[in-house]
């Protein structure tokens, strides 16, 4: 039989394909592939903190107790897993039930079931400024419109205010509370009452995504609580930082009222995560000591990795490059002085072999183009200086052009 080449036919694409962006994401990623470019550009996890041996052992024994582990399981998740995440973030006067729970792949598909459930074109989502750019991403395929406000800056929360006063059309705020991506930054216990109760009183939903939480390396600086389950919170958790990304296992906590719209448009989106990884990563996290073994283990690595790169910066770059401790997750927020352009001197980074994100990608309005992020989680403790000692080659010879 011989095909004759006749152009393809297709249906013209949905008019919301017209609002797909080039993926951000996946330029990061690209940015870490070679291997003489010492990455300081993707926010992935150490392979190090990877607990592969645990995770072979307990896969083994799963299966081999019970073929029943392959089995589709529970579209919103395995029961065990969602009451033992419910007990994690319960605090005493503040209960999360079970079934508010709703398991996700990844935080990342909980914010695409959110947007699913609430966002109608031309509703407006608050973001931080600068905000975590795969959320962006997001809100933007959904049309919303997205305003950006520095909310935990010191007149934030008024400013906040003023904008949710002003748009009737506010549906959404979405913080990352704890060790923020791309900042570094938490929000103290007050800003985040006040923003629960901003929340309530303008009817939006107050979206906490919080995946650095349990990444904090000095003791003195521990985050604020998330806030209380109400109405209008919704918590985002993942296991992508403390265990691995490939689990693609992360988590919703609801409103009851949110719960069942959530949990159909998941049935609807894939049936259900892996029933067998679930499983695993429930005997894996239940096992107290082994993850309090995990993240000292983790904690230890990424410490030492913060204190490498900042104190390079420090001393390669003194108060030409402004920038604030991270007390935890994966990220120093960088500003250099006016004029620079990180978009622009990214290539002559990754000429000298090192890469960075420029900020500019992680601002909903108004990028600023003197602000970087730099990744430690990924490049060892050791080649830090000669990271830095890269980067501020590039930036010696942009002034001199
Ligand atoms: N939210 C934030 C703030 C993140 O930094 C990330 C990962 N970079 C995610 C969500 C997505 O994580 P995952 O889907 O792996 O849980």
């Amino acid at each position: 039989m011989t095909f004759v080449d006749t152009p393809a036919r297709l249906p013209t694409l949905a008019e919301r394909t017209g609002h797909l962006a080039d993926s951000a994401i996946g330029a990061v990623l690209r940015l870490t592939g070679t291997s003489n470019v010492i990455p300081l550009a993707a926010g992935s996890p150490a392979p190090e903190t990877f607990c592969s041996q645990e995770f072979t052992e307990v896969t083994t024994r799963l299966l081999k107790r019970d073929a029943a582990a392959l089995q589709y399981g529970d579209a919103s998740g395995l029961p065990a897993l969602r009451s033992w995440i419910a007990a994690q973030v319960s605090v005493p006067g503040r209960a999360y039930e079970a079934d508010r729970v709703l398991l996700t792949h990844g935080s990342q598909q909980g914010l695409d079931l959110l947007c699913k459930a609430l966002l109608d074109p031309g509703d407006v989502v608050v973001v931080d400024r600068p905000s975590y750019l795969g959320a962006l991403q997001v809100f933007r395929l959904f049309q919303a419109r997205v305003l950006d406000v520095p909310i935990s800056s010191d007149h934030g929360l008024e400013q906040l205010e003023a904008v949710l006063a002003s748009e009737p059309r506010a549906k959404m705020i979405y913080v990352v509370p704890a060790f923020a991506n791309p900042t570094g930054a938490s929000l103290t216990a007050p800003q985040r009452d006040r923003l629960a109760g901003l929340a309530e009183r303008y009817e939006c939903v107050l979206v906490e995504d919080d995946p650095y939480r349990e990444l904090g390396y000095d003791p003195a600086a521990v985050p604020a609580s998330a806030a209380p389950p109400s109405e209008n919170t919704v918590r985002l958790g993942s296991f992508s930082k403390v265990l691995f990304p490939a689990a693609r296992l992360g988590y919703l906590i609801t409103p009851p009222s949110l719960i069942d719209v959530l949990m159909k448009f998941k049935q609807a989106a894939d049936l259900g995560n892996s029933h067998l990884i679930q499983q695993v990563v429930h005997e894996l996290v239940q096992d107290s000591a082994f993850l309090a073994a995990q993240l000292d283990r983790a904690r230890d690595i990424y410490r030492e990795r913060r204190d490498a790169l900042v104190s390079a910066l420090t001393g390669a770059f003194g108060s030409v490059l402004d920038f604030d401790l991270p007390h935890g997750g994966f990220f120093v927020w960088a500003r250099f002085p006016q004029g620079t352009d990180t978009t622009r001197l990214l290539t002559a980074s990754l000429e000298e072999g090192v890469s960075y994100v420029p900020g500019t990608d992680f601002y909903a309005t108004d990028p600023d183009p003197t602000t970087l992020r730099l990744s430690f989680s990924c490049a060892r403790a050791e080649d830090m200086s000669e990271a830095v000692e890269r980067l501020a080659r590039a930036w010696h010879n942009s002034i001199e052009d």
